[in-house]
C-alpha cells in the first residue's frame, strides 16, 4: 500500500494536477477574527469561498493551511493595507521586471506571476459587505494566484472589458466559467500567466480617468 507523506516539501505554493488544485496557504492573524455579520472568521470565509467557487467549476480544491512563518512554499492571505480594493501582489522585489518578461503587459507590473511565485492575496476587510460578497472576492483573488488576469474594465486594462465575460469570476466575481478553467490549466501547463484580450485605446483611457 502506498502511503502519502504530507510532510514532503512541496515544490510550488499551488499546483494543478489533472483537475486537482493543491494550495498551501497561511492566513494572517488579522483575518482570524469574526466577520461583521456572522460567526465565521474572515479566514474561514476566504477558505470556503475559494473552495466552493472553484469546486463548482469542476476542480477539487485541497487547501492545506500552514503557519505564516512556515518555510515551505505557500501563499499568504493578508489584510489589504494600501488599497480600497482587494488584490494579489508579488513581493516588491518582483515588481517591474514582470512587465518586460510578459512583453510589456500592464497587468504584469505588480503581479509578476510564475508557478514558483504566484503572489500573495490581500483582502480588504474594511470594505466588507456581506458573507457572499467576501467569499466571491476571495475566489476572484485566488484566480490571480492560479495565473489568470482580470477581465473587467480596470484602469490598467485601459478600461477595456473582455467581451463576453460579464458572468465570469475574473470580471464581476460571478462564477468560474469553462474558459477560466481552461486558462488555469494552460497557465499551469506553460508556466505563463493567462490574460484576457485587451485593446489599448488612449481615447477610452482618458475618458475612463475622467469618469472614475
Ligand atoms: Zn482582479
Amino acid at each position: 500500500m502506498e502511503t502519502k507523506d504530507v510532510y514532503v516539501k512541496n515544490k510550488y505554493p499551488v499546483t494543478v494536477e489533472g483537475m486537482t488544485i493543491t494550495a498551501y496557504m497561511a492566513f494572517h492573524k488579522d483575518l482570524q477574527k469574526p466577520a461583521a455579520d456572522c460567526d465565521d472568521t474572515y479566514a474561514k470565509l476566504a477558505y470556503d469561498g475559494i473552495k466552493e467557487n472553484w469546486e463548482e467549476a469542476g476542480f477539487k480544491v485541497d487547501i492545506r493551511v500552514v503557519d505564516i512563518k512556515d518555510k515551505r512554499p505557500h501563499v499568504n492571505i493578508l489584510p489589504a493595507k494600501v488599497s480600497q480594493t482587494s488584490y494579489v501582489m508579488s513581493r516588491w522585489y518582483r515588481w517591474g521586471w514582470g512587465l518586460f518578461r510578459c512583453s510589456l503587459h500592464p497587468e504584469s507590473f505588480m503581479l509578476n506571476w510564475s508557478l514558483k511565485n504566484p503572489g500573495n492575496i490581500h483582502l480588504n476587510i474594511r470594505r466588507y459587505r456581506t458573507k457572499g460578497h467576501f467569499k466571491r472576492m476571495a475566489a476572484h483573488e485566488f484566480g490571480h494566484v492560479l495565473g489568470l488576469g482580470d477581465a473587467y474594465a480596470a484602469n490598467y486594462r485601459f478600461y477595456y472589458e473582455a467581451p463576453g465575460t460579464k458572468n465570469y469570476m475574473m470580471n464581476r466575481n460571478v462564477r468560474v466559467s469553462e474558459e477560466e478553467v481552461q486558462m488555469v490549466l494552460k497557465a499551469h501547463k506553460t508556466g505563463k500567466m493567462q490574460y484576457f484580450p485587451m485593446e489599448v485605446s488612449l481615447k477610452r483611457f482618458f475618458k475612463g480617468l475622467v469618469k472614475h
